[in-house]
């Protein structure tokens, strides 16, 4: 990309794409130096007690106009995660166990601050993503009821215009407190792009840069920086051609996707016509009417695992039925792919008595956890198959490791089917997310109506590298040529049997991922509702026949950079 590589005098830092797009600022460091409160009380109990719950009032105030705000300004995602804070905020654990330290003479703060992390050490212990996420909404409702008990340092600070912000990690509550109008990038030393913080920045339409490392901390405050985050570029004491330049592009950036929204309703073939419909990954209902905003055909992927937690139980049959069907009724005739409960052993599903596992991501996860809670699966089935119209919804079921499983599934579902006199057949799908599943995908085909290629999980089982870890982020990269070949396999075996493979991991909303995706032969991505017009768009540029040949090429190479490499000199980017 010429037109944005930074000049050889810059110096440059090296991160992952969280969110894209193209900014130039200063750089400024959002301090966020832990607040730590007095450990006793200076009042009575009761004056501590009273203290607390009105700042956890006030909290909830503070978020319920987060919550309105963000949906006025049509960020739904940001209203989501406000609306989860506030459950956790009523979370009768955390508030009782702050109670308890106060009535042994603590300060309000401090046993604030000691039940949210008793919390996070529980969670810490689970490497599931959600909850991984859970660890860090709660580090934010901390940071939010400390502020609001007088301890935090609430000195405004005022930002330079087109301010970059830099911290180890933002939470929600960072970026509610800013003023957007002033920042253009944020850049993160650590951090994931599946972070709040990310889903925050790419419905703002703020460039994000997560993963950069701690050389982000040693560059001095003020200094003017050049940010390219579809690059993973930061780029420091730029010469004044790199501004101009990240300038010009930026303001190109915006042409384009003003364009590609006018477009995004419509349809998505490549030049040749190779139809590919692109969908969105949902987990809400507000999200239903996101993808359906921004011209998603369908609903690739319902993650429901947002049913299952923070509650006293289970979610019943007709609770499962209403969540869904509001949902299929908000996407208006096009069809929604729900996939089953994907949690692992984890703790903060309190109605779930698993045992504690070594290694919960090798442990008893998604379709797994029906050996031991068969109860849990055939209620959100039955739930599932009561759906209306019948086509509206598609199973898909996560972690298949073999045959065997899918095969007894679908007896299940059969069986609940004639329960529920349902006479219409009901499509169920595999996620092709475990290695041995793409290896036997043609075993798998035989008796499956589609594929969902999970590359998250794909990527983490095949290359041995957590998708949480940090530093691992850029190394985990979906476009390693080992799982392009699964994903190749995984589409070979489907096409012995006629069925369909789409991908549902991230990759499938990586640009440079998708013509190559496409050239394998998948025909669906589901990528985040935000990104449906970029991914049509991209699509509608495409060959299909020099994807197939191509694709070809990259599976024959030996590094994901070089796959990239391939992708960015042949399809370069917008
Ligand atoms: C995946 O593994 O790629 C996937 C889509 O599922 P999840 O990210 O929910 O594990
Ligand atoms: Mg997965």
């Amino acid at each position: 990309q010429p037109a944005t590589a930074a000049s050889a005098g810059a110096r440059t830092l090296v991160g992952v794409c969280a969110a894209p797009g193209v900014a130039v600022g200063t750089l400024v460091h959002w301090s966020d130096a832990e607040i730590v409160p007095p450990e006793l009380a200076s009042g009575s109990l009761s004056a501590e007690s009273r203290a607390l719950d009105k700042a956890i009032a006030a909290v909830d105030a503070e978020l319920n106009s987060a919550v309105r705000a963000a949906s006025q300004r049509g960020a739904i995602g940001e209203a989501g995660i406000f609306t989860m804070h506030r459950v956790l905020l009523e979370d009768p654990t955390l508030v009782d166990a702050a109670r308890d330290l106060i009535s042994l003479g603590k300060s309000a703060g401090f046993a604030w601050r000691e039940a949210i992390r008793a919390q996070i050490a529980v969670l810490g212990k689970v490497d599931d993503p959600l909850l991984a996420e859970r660890a860090a909404d709660l580090r934010d409702l901390e940071k939010r009821v400390l502020r609001l008990l007088g301890y935090a340092n609430t000195a405004a600070r005022t930002l330079p215009d087109e301010a970059v912000l830099a911290a180890d990690e933002f939470t929600p509550s960072d970026l509610a407190t800013l003023d957007r109008s002033r920042v253009t990038a944020l850049v993160m030393a650590r951090g994931g792009a599946t972070s709040h913080a990310a889903i925050i920045a790419r419905q703002a339409g703020i460039a994000a840069l997560v993963a950069v490392g701690d050389a982000l901390h040693t560059i001095p405050d003020g200094t003017q920086v050049v940010v390219n985050a579809g690059e993973g570029q930061l780029a420091y004491a730029p010469s004044a051609l790199d501004i101009e330049h990240a300038r010009s592009e930026r303001l190109r950036l915006e042409g384009v996707r003003e364009a590609n929204r006018l477009t995004s309703q419509e349809a998505a073939a490549t030049r040749d016509g190779r139809a590919i419909e692109v969908a969105a990954n949902i987990a809400t209902l507000d999200d239903a009417n996101a993808a359906v905003d921004n011209g998603a055909d369908g609903v690739g992927l319902l993650r429901t695992e947002l049913m299952f937690i923070h509650r006293q139980a289970a979610p019943t049959v007709e609770e499962h039925r209403q969540s869904y069907q509001a949902i299929a009724d908000a996407l208006a005739g096009r069809t929604a792919i729900i996939r089953t409960l994907d949690v692992g052993a984890d703790k903060e599903v309190d109605y779930l008595t698993l045992p504690p596992e070594q290694n919960p991501a090798l442990g008893l996860r998604g379709i797994r956890l029906a050996q031991v809670r068969p109860d849990l699966l055939d209620d959100q089935l039955r739930g599932l198959l009561a759906v209306r119209p019948a086509g509206a919804a598609r199973i898909l079921l996560p972690m298949v490791t073999d045959v065997g499983e899918l095969v007894r599934l679908r007896a299940r579902i059969d069986s609940f089917a004639r329960e529920l006199g349902r006479t219409e057949p009901i499509e169920v799908g595999v996620m092709i997310e475990v290695p041995s599943a793409a290896l036997l995908a043609d075993q798998l085909a035989q008796h499956a109506d589609f594929f969902s290629i999970g590359t998250n999980d794909l990527t983490q089982y095949t290359l041995a590298m957590d998708r949480c870890q940090p530093d691992l982020a850029a190394q985990a990269d979906g476009l390693h040529p080992a799982v392009l070949r699964l994903v190749a396999a995984a589409v070979q075996g489907a096409e012995k049997h006629g069925k369909w493979v789409g991908v549902c991991g991230a990759l499938a909303g990586d640009p440079l991922a998708v013509p190559l995706l496409v050239g394998l032969g998948v025909t669906e991505l589901s990528v985040d509702p935000v990104s449906v017009p970029a991914i049509k768009a991209r699509v509608r540029n495409l060959d299909w026949q020099q994807c197939r040949q191509r694709a070809q090429d990259a599976l024959a190479l030996e590094s994901a950079q070089a796959v990239r490499a391939l992708s960015t000199a042949v399809w370069p980017l917008d």
